[in-house]
């Protein structure tokens, strides 16, 4: 066997020069590649005593921390299958998936025990892990030598179980492969030109492939150093910005660093690459930033089942509204219902193969079966197209497609008319049942000045200027803010629920 342990791509660099600096906390405290590799031996010696065996589950709900990844790290030298919780998850979603993983043991912050002892299922072990690693936890590391030889696993082995974030349906599990970490980490690297003399400021959540595998899985390949926010916060951001190298962020992020006046080209002046992801970007907003920092963003497009698909190129052409050009190794195909392939520059599902792709989805073989061809491509349940140079674009979740009689409107053509309007912030199209059409397109608006909201006769007609008549709003709903989830992607069946039961609306201002 070869071995394909992800961790051994950072033990080479730790071999190299065990000093170098990996983290860079708030305080300004930097921790060694020595000092994580200690730490991370510890916790996979205090995990085996705890009972934990190869392929064991090992849940947490924690806070960022350099101690929190050190755990992450015990789990892949160990061969226990890493499984992170959101931190918004309340206690009904915590013990759903607590049952569906059946992990061997259970970390929480320092005050959950009372809440640890109700949903723990009976043959999982709950322990407290504050940001240093104090609690319940930390007395067994006491216990233990902290030598560790990282097990040889074949690149097949679980590294990972992530649920995915559930905008529709109940979260199931998707497994990832130590194989598909490498090969991802390795691969973007390279197309990303990262180098040891990289410095990435990591403010993404961990519980996510963004913040996990993407950005600090990436960093920790290429030797970088990694400044550690627990949070995004755009002002500590703004801060970090004149010593950093790279950013990586959703598009909230960068909505969000835009209302700051601080954002200028001088801030940015070291970093060589700004990426975004995990929902779309707004030619609008790429625009913006280009203009205020001379950066143009480098969207990509992944997921947590696909783990990275798509990206702009690091040289050339990066298109506004584009997530790129699939990575090498990916096959990626546009896709008709019958799984036939269509040509190029027609909308389609968006299917893809490749060494990133998860392994199926935890004691859901059905389902893994449902959402994989007979020729092994995923079925992503994006919508998109590819134009004639190779680029991707999508056009939206094939679950949010508006069919309106018998037409298919992709919401996402929509959005950017509407978004054009300088008096409109953002918005989200869905579709809402029409006794007529079957379906009909209903608009939530923000707008970007609450005093001025652009009337529904504005946006209609806008529509109407530029799009056929079957894809124009039959009604607009001006909202503050639009429901999303932690990766600032917007939850549209929250929407279209807020549309069925009118106590729940959202709306400030029905037309
Ligand atoms: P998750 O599993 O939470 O990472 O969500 C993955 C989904 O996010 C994808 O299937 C897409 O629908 C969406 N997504 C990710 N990146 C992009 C992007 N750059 N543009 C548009 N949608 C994206």
């Amino acid at each position: 066997m070869t071995d394909a342990n992800f961790y051994r791509l950072f033990e080479t660099w730790l071999q190299l020069e065990p000093t170098g600096a990996v983290f860079e906390l708030e305080t300004g405290e930097t921790l060694t590649r020595e000092w994580l590799h200690v730490l991370s031996g510890r916790y996979a010696n205090a995990l085996r005593r705890s009972g934990c065996a190869t392929g064991d589950r090992v849940a947490v709900q924690l806070e960022k921390s350099a101690h929190a990844f050190a755990l992450y790290l015990a789990c892949l030298r160990a061969g226990f299958c890493y499984l992170p919780m959101n931190t918004a998850y309340r206690p009904a979603e915590l013990a759903y998936l607590l049952q569906d993983a059946q992990p061997a043991v259970f970390f929480t912050g320092l005050t959950a025990e009372a809440l640890a002892a109700e949903i723990v299922p009976a043959t999982t072990k709950a322990f407290t892990f504050g940001p240093q690693g104090e609690g319940t936890f930390a007395a067994i590391v006491e216990l233990v030598d902290p030598t560790y030889r990282t097990i040889e696993l074949s690149g097949s082995a679980p590294a990972a179980l992530l649920y995915t974030s559930g905008t529709t349906g109940r979260p199931k599990g998707a497994l990832i492969s130590h194989g598909a970490l490498s090969y991802s980490a390795q691969t973007l690297s390279e197309l990303w030109g990262f180098s040891a003399s990289d410095v990435l400021l990591h403010t993404l959540p961990i519980f996510h492939s963004h913040g996990l595998f993407i950005s600090f899985n990436l960093a920790l390949a290429s030797g970088a150093r990694l400044l550690l926010q627990s949070k995004f916060d755009a002002a500590d951001v703004l801060k970090a910005l004149p010593r950093s190298t790279v950013f990586m962020g959703v598009p909230t992020y960068y909505h969000r660093l835009l209302t700051s006046p601080l954002l200028n080209s001088d801030r940015c002046r070291r970093v060589r690459l700004f990426v975004s992801g995990s929902a779309p970007l707004s030619a609008d907003v790429h625009g913006q930033f280009e203009a205020r920092t001379g950066h143009r963003i480098l969207e990509r497009y992944g997921s947590t089942e696909a783990m990275i698909l798509c990206s702009n190129p690091l040289e050339g052409e990066r298109k506004p509204s584009s997530v790129g050009l699939p990575i090498p190794g990916v096959d990626l195909r546009i896709s008709g219902s019958s799984d036939e392939v269509l040509k190029a520059g027609t909308i389609g599902m968006i299917q893809a193969r490749g060494p990133g792709l998860f392994s199926g989805y935890w004691n859901r073989p059905d389902q893994t079966r449902e959402e994989f061809t007979a020729d092994g491509f995923f079925r992503t349940g994006d919508l998109g197209f590819v134009d004639d140079q190779g680029y991707v674009s999508i056009t939206g979740r094939a679950k949010d497609l508006i069919i309106s009689g018998g037409y298919n409107v992709y919401p996402a053509e929509i959005e950017a008319v509407i978004d054009e309007m300088p008096s409109v912030q953002e918005s989200a199209v869905v579709g809402a049942p029409h006794p007529d059409f079957g379906e009909c397109v209903v608009a939530f608006v923000i707008p970007s000045d609450k005093e001025l909201p652009p009337t529904a006769g504005e946006v209609i007609q806008r529509v109407k200027d530029r799009l056929a008549n079957y894809k124009v709003p039959k009604q607009v709903v001006v909202v503050n803010e639009l429901p999303r989830n932690t990766m600032g992607k917007v939850m549209k069946k929250e929407l279209r629920s807020s549309l069925a039961e009118p106590s729940r609306r959202l709306v400030t201002g029905a037309q």
